[in-house]
């Protein structure tokens, strides 16, 4: 199998001042194409450092890819750099200067001279056109080594890799690794890893547990000659582990629980309205993340202090004097208000102690209720995070509400199923 490093190059990644997904990308684009990443640097604009990281790189890996450092600056040195270590001599290039030009002129700016170094292309190389910027990539292959440069901003760097660096690694792509990731909630990462340990010792396709804001989901990963032997090799161990793991398991593939919530409104014909105290519009904000949501969103408020609670959302004072503003009851309203104002089918609400202080009831931080109210069922759930994160808990609080609706909107189907 072929061995790839790939070199991120900045001293502002070093410096932390931004996160090198571009390692990130080209790893999983790599893995996917059956090449392996056995290392990653990450060096600064420095010429003496940059060409022994490219030395090591091409010393102990088939392919060498690096990104950043192409701009018309002096301290975009990476082409240069790698040109030099490979042996090859940069040239103007005709066809690169009149597409920078065109960029330019087709931005109404005028073209500062130092963009013609970006329209130096290796002699022996392959340019790789950038079709959202200015620095084209290139690519040489030379003494049974593969060394790629491209721009360092994600959105240039991507889709130049997607078009022309995937079909230019092609002979060295070996077998595929194709991942799948079952997300559950309400489980926790120890339960969830002993409900399948035995399918922990699989080889083909393997299966591990990873945990992330308050839920935890297993990838399972299988490596085959093509995508769909490796989809075939899935199948099976997904659909036991979605068996034994049940109602906890609340999406394959769906990435997270707004897409699958409101994916399954839309599937449902099911309409929501949220009522928020702790989470302040984080339900509504993660909801109409997801594109298409107004289908299924109606209305949502956020209903922060007592009197709002009542005013709005007609809670009774009573309700909130007896068992507080963090209490079933109090939830169990608002829900109820929520869905009385906004005449959708299902009203969600939340209320907390998003922390990291007690509040005055000595009620702990992390200390949640949510709740739905439809035209056919009241619930609300309890959950305890243990934890005085602010962040955290109002994530988490999001979550549980969004797992409620989800939970409501598949029995739903259910019901529907069996009439
Ligand atoms: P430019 O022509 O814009 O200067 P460049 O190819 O020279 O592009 P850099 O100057 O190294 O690239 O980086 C430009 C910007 O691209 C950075 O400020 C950062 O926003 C983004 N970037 C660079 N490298 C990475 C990386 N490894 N991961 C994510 N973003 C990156």
């Amino acid at each position: 199998m072929a061995v790839c490093e790939i070199i991120s190059v900045g001293t502002e990644i070093l410096l932390g001042n931004i996160l090198d997904t571009n390692s990130r990308f080209l790893s999983r684009e790599l893995a996917a194409m059956g090449i392996s990443v056995f290392h990653r640097t990450t060096v600064g604009d420095n010429k003496e450092r940059l060409a022994q990281a490219v030395r090591t790189a091409l010393s102990r890996s088939d392919i060498v890819i690096a990104t950043g450092g192409l701009g018309p600056t002096a301290d975009d040195i990476t082409k240069e750099t790698c040109c030099e270590v490979m042996g090859s001599r940069l040239v103007f290039d005709e066809e690169a200067a009149a597409r920078i030009r065109g960029y330019f002129s087709g931005q109404k700016r005028t073209m500062p001279e130092s963009n013609f170094k970006q329209a130096y292309v290796p002699e022996d190389g392959v340019v790789f056109t950038n079709e959202n910027g200015t620095a084209p990539g290139a690519g040489i292959k030379k003494n049974g080594k593969c060394l790629v440069v491209l721009p360092g901003p994600p959105f240039e760097m991507e889709p130049m890799f997607l078009k022309y660096v995937k079909p230019f690694l092609r002979e060295y792509s070996g077998s595929v690794l194709v991942s799948s990731e079952i997300y559950t909630m309400g489980l926790g990462e120890s339960a969830m890893a002993e409900a399948v340990s035995d399918l922990l010792e699989l080889e083909n396709p393997t299966v591990a547990p990873y945990c992330r804001m308050g839920e935890a989901f297993l990838r399972l990963t299988a490596m085959a000659e093509n995508e769909e032997r490796a989809r075939e090799l899935i199948k099976p161990v997904s659909d036991e582990i979605v068996r034994r793991l049940g109602n906890s398991v609340y999406g394959v593939d769906c990435g997270n629980i707004e897409t699958r919530t409101v994916n399954l409104l839309k599937e449902k014909g099911l309409t929501l309205a949220t009522a928020e105290s702790c989470t302040a519009g984080l339900v509504a904000k993660r909801i109409t993340d997801i594109p298409g949501a107004s289908t299924v969103f109606k209305h949502g408020v956020i209903t922060y202090a007592n009197e709002v609670k009542v005013k709005v959302l007609g809670v009774d004072p009573g309700t909130l004097a007896a068992h507080g503003a963090v209490s079933e009851e109090t939830a169990l309203e608002m829900a109820a208000g929520i869905r009385r104002i906004s005449g959708a089918d299902i009203g969600v609400s939340v209320t907390g102690f998003a922390g990291p202080d007690a509040d005055e009831e000595g009620k702990k931080p992390g200390l949640i209720y949510t709740a739905i109210d439809t035209a056919d069922t009241r619930i609300c759930k309890k959950t305890e995070t243990g934890r005085n994160d602010r962040n955290y808990n109002r994530f988490v609080s999001a979550s549980r509400a969004l797992n409620l609706v989800r939970e409501y909107a598949e029995k739903r189907g259910r019901t529907n199923e069996e009439q």
